[in-house]
């Protein structure tokens, strides 16, 4: 069946934190999502390996997407390296999406910085005939970039998700093992610390303050993007 996005996130929950609005917008809209987790977390300080892919499963059924599968790279240890290269090419080649998403760099997380360079080039090489996978060689014609948790330059792209914010807060509390969940044992941590759960409001309202909208979610582009005349013309 035609995939319309194929979403890739270094562990399961980074889709989530940067463009969880966008996916669920998508998928209500009709687009075929699939999510592409090259981890499964398994570095994390808590959940464990198996928990981590049932909430995951949970948080894919929320925002509607029509699979969520996994490279099973090793988490705290992506590369872009030929190996790696080679596991995500047949990912592109089966779901041949029109859009791919990946992780933008720079960013503090080593292995969301590896994997913005290995989809980008995965997707290259991918489009070459000569690496034999048993599939078709196909390049999906556009990539688009997010950060899982904060924007280090100025975005491409604003997307408007206000409609989609509470989906998005939903998947991510799907994720509790890892996010703020009062009265539970979870070892403390940044990301599963108050702070950092008030912080993912606050950062969609930020950018939905910059498009004047109630929540939005940044991307970023390797190039300008092509319109047909100016925007905003009615
Ligand atoms: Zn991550």
């Amino acid at each position: 069946m035609k995939t319309d996005v194929l979403a890739v996130g270094a562990h399961p929950d980074d889709l989530e934190l940067g463009v969880g609005g966008v996916l669920h917008k998508l998928c209500q809209r009709g687009y075929r999502v699939v999510i592409l987790d090259l981890t499964r977390g398994e570095m994390g300080t808590n959940g464990t390996p198996e928990l981590r892919l049932e909430e995951a499963a949970q948080a894919a059924k929320i925002l509607g997407v029509a699979e969520r599968v996994n490279a099973g790279l090793p988490d705290g240890a992506v590369a872009n390296t030929l190996e790696h290269q080679r596991k995500v090419i047949p990912y592109i080649r089966q779901y041949r999406p029109d859009i791919l998403l990946a992780t933008m760099t720079p960013d503090r997380h080593p292995d969301h910085a590896a994997a913005h360079a290995l989809v980008r080039d995965a997707n290259y090489f991918s489009g070459l005939g000569k690496i034999d996978t048993g599939h078709e060689r196909y390049r999906t014609p556009r990539v688009f970039y997010y950060h899982p948790y904060t924007e280090e330059t100025t975005p491409s792209l604003v997307v408007d998700i206000s409609d989609h914010m509470e989906a998005k807060m939903a998947s991510l509390r799907a994720h509790a093992s890892q996010f703020y969940t009062p009265g539970s044992a979870q070892e403390p941590t940044r990301i599963a610390s108050k702070e950092f759960w008030d912080s993912i409001q606050t950062r969609a309202a930020y950018w939905g303050t910059r498009i004047a909208r109630p929540y939005g979610e940044a991307l970023y582009t390797d190039g300008p993007l092509a319109v047909d005349l100016l925007p905003g013309l009615t």
